[in-house]
């Protein structure tokens, strides 16, 4: 066996902005840069960024003491069907937090988030399984972040704010404070477009548009 063997999962645009972050997290812990790999399904290079690109199978056969993974694919139910096929492989799912992220008082976080640079979490925070914040957003105050939940850049997330698991916020939005006794929520599976602003709950599955935020209404 041959120390640990650290895989970014997706080698598409989210997985090569997440890559350098990673490399810097582990280059901090010692971890060499050729013991760090791109894994896609779909390869369309060998080497990418400088980093080998392996399928999941080479990367299960690479010689390791222990294989851990970042889920850098922003579909969260594809993030949801390889968070179970690592976790049959018994490869472990690790944090990727950027060095500059800020991070305040009992903010808790499921495992395997990827929090890109210029994130902020402010106090009395609760984020479930695999969420991602890409860069220059934030979560404040008091909000409640289910499970495989996607930010998409400079997302601003405002306190009392709860989201359901497979939410996907896009670029840009501001969801308005909610209240201790009515926080504003943000259902499952729920699509909030770019630059929106939600000032109402939005129910589960339904697609969000606009200032204020409405329903889509496809032609
Ligand atoms: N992919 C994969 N396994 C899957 C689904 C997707 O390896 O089951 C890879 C896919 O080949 C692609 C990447 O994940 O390289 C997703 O890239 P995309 O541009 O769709 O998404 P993003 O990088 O924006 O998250």
């Amino acid at each position: 066996m041959n120390g640990n063997f650290y895989g970014v999962y997706g080698a598409s645009g989210f997985g090569r902005e997440v890559m350098p972050v990673v490399r810097d997290q582990l280059s901090a812990q010692g971890v060499p840069r050729d013991r760090i790999v791109f894994i896609d399904d779909n390869p369309s290079h060998l080497k990418l960024n400088g980093h080998d690109v392996l399928t999941f199978d080479q990367f299960l056969k690479f010689d390791a003491e222990c294989r851990y993974v970042s889920l850098a694919i922003a579909n969260s139910s594809i993030r949801e069907k390889l968070a179970a096929r690592c976790s049959a492989a018994e490869i472990i799912l690790f944090d990727v937090i950027a060095a500059n992220v800020v991070r305040m008082d009992d903010a808790v976080i499921d495992s395997g988030a990827i929090l890109a640079p210029f994130v902020t979490i402010t106090s009395n925070v609760r984020i479930g399984k695999n969420f991602h914040a890409n860069i220059y957003s934030y979560v404040a105050h008091d909000c409640l972040i289910g499970d495989f939940v996607t930010f998409a850049p400079a997302v601003r997330c405002n306190g009392n704010v709860v989201i359901e698991d497979h939410a996907y916020i896009g670029t840009g939005a501001i969801l308005k404070q909610g209240r201790p006794d009515k926080p504003l929520v943000i259902g499952r599976g729920a699509v909030i477009g770019m630059g929106a602003v939600v000032t109402k709950d939005v129910p589960p599955g339904v697609t969000v548009v606009g200032n204020p935020a409405r329903p889509l209404i496809k032609d």
